[in-house]
């Protein structure tokens, strides 16, 4: 698809639509939809802010590119006086109080904020089943589910609700929901995106990332959002990605793949079809590709919840009824700290909190939690000799097809097992782009640190090629 951020400011400008008819429809699709994308929706906010772009462009004044444009946003972003719930109960009621980095970068830039979007709690989770705002519902078939954690955000952007949406990925959180729903989603470099107001997940892998249905409204999102933050020390500068510079694949000479993802039972059949008939076609392009070795799927999952649940036991542990969250008071202060976060937590987010004390614990973190961190290193380690010798991975988004509405809940490790694809691009802080091609629930296209210029690149030249 082209570029909706281009056509609709062209219609702006030419006055074939006004900015507030334009949110007006899609705060209506909102409200009414049957998906379960919405938290909470920012109607005052988006219709005053598209009234002053109207104004402007009765004026005469020039309107910036992203002016006017409607998005989403998951919950577990800041945006100043609005709900941040995380999709849980412990934070139904908290409002921001301050607005998130790359949020206000897109607010400065003029972009509209529609919308507060389901999603798995605190990012725990692979189908967007883990809120108190019920299950998020597939965009192409709302008996299966929608993916997550950023669930809401992907079937809002592939319904057409908003323009774009922003998702945070920490284990594929953006990648999957997008390959469930036929939409484009990234995980940027680690780093080049402020996390500043991102609730924390596992920091050491929380990304910001753009869900849209054309590379071009990733790029002008990316760009937008970029850049070094004094807010968030992990952040670094990075230079604007031109469409230039991602028109022509003709620096790409090696692709590789990794063997054990695609020669693996649990992998479905079709899936790994059609995985291999769109490395033929990138052959019959004149592109070499290599099969490459790589960690078993198990080993990158486990290391990946190992080290993410002792930092998100370690982030959550803030969250106690007393700075924030619904306070449950009970007979003396432990009691009311165990009170209010078990009532308050979900299922899923508990067992994650258990987990990540356990593995972090005396007598357990050297051999559990230490142990995970040097696989990580192990990881990145051997990404880098990869991409001494191939320009770009690409590989399945998911092993399997979106499971029905309520399987996940029954049977969490089959879910966790469902990231065996994403987590170790995570790991290694690579940039990594789901593009709604070559298999039912998309391609993955990873690059080299600090090279997400070069996975556009790779995303136009299979957007043409298959
Ligand atoms: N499904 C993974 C998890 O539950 C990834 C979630 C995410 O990226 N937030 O940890």
């Amino acid at each position: 698809m082209s570029s909706q951020i281009h056509s609709i400011h062209q219609q702006l400008v030419n006055k074939d639509i006004t900015c507030t008819a334009l949110v007006q429809e899609k705060l209506d699709l909102l409200k009414q939809n049957t998906n379960n994308t919405v938290n909470a929706l920012l109607d005052t906010l988006a219709l005053d802010l598209a009234a002053k772009v109207d104004a402007k462009i009765a004026n005469g004044e020039t309107i910036g590119l992203l002016e006017g444009i409607p998005f989403g946003i998951k919950d577990v972003y800041m945006v100043q006086g609005t709900y941040t719930t995380a999709s849980s109960d412990l934070l139904k009621n908290y409002k921001s109080a301050y607005t998130a980095t790359a949020i206000q970068k897109l607010l400065d830039a003029g972009a509209i904020p529609l919308v507060k979007e389901n999603c798995d709690s605190f990012g725990h989770g692979s189908s967007s089943e883990n809120t108190i705002f019920g299950a998020v519902k597939n965009a192409i078939n709302p008996d299966l589910v929608g993916g997550g954690s950023s669930g809401g955000s992907a079937v809002n952007v592939a319904k057409d609700y908003t323009v774009f949406s922003i998702g945070g990925d920490t284990g594929g959180s953006v990648r999957q929901p997008a390959g469930y729903n036929n939409v484009y989603g990234l995980k940027p470099t680690y780093g080049r995106i402020s996390r500043y107001g991102l609730m924390a997940y596992a920091s050491s892998t929380d990304c910001v990332g753009p869900i849209a249905k054309s590379i071009e409204d990733i790029r002008i999102v990316l760009n937008v959002m970029s850049g070094k933050d004094a807010k968030d020390q992990t952040t670094y500068a990075s230079a604007e990605i031109t469409p230039d510079s991602i028109a022509n694949s003709n620096t790409i000479k090696t692709v590789g793949y990794f063997k054990n993802f695609i020669e693996n039972d649990s992998i479905d059949a079709t899936i790994k079809a059609d995985f291999l008939a769109t490395i033929e076609k990138i052959k019959a392009k004149g592109i070499a590709v290599k099969a490459l070795d790589f960690f078993e799927s198990e080993t990158l999952v486990s290391t990946y919840y190992t080290l993410a649940m002792a930092e998100t036991a370690s982030n959550l542990s803030r969250l106690d009824g007393t700075n924030y969250g619904n306070r449950i008071e009970s007979d003396n202060l432990k009691e009311t700290y165990a009170v209010t976060r078990s009532e308050n937590f979900s299922e899923e987010t508990k067992r994650r909190i258990v987990g990540g004390n356990q593995v972090l614990s005396q007598g357990f973190s050297d051999a559990i939690y230490l142990k995970g961190l040097a696989l990580r290193d192990a990881i990145a380690e051997n990404f880098e000799k990869d991409f001494s010798a191939v320009d770009i991975i690409i590989s399945p988004v998911t092993p399997n097809t979106p499971p029905k509405i309520g399987d996940s809940l029954k049977d969490p490790h089959a879910m966790y097992l469902s990231d065996a694809y994403t987590v170790g691009f995570s790991l290694g802080q690579l940039p990594t782009l789901t593009v709604p091609q070559g298999t039912a629930t998309g391609l993955q296209i990873t690059a080299a640190k600090n090279n997400d210029e070069l996975v556009l690149k790779f995303a136009n030249f299979l957007k043409d090629t298959i």
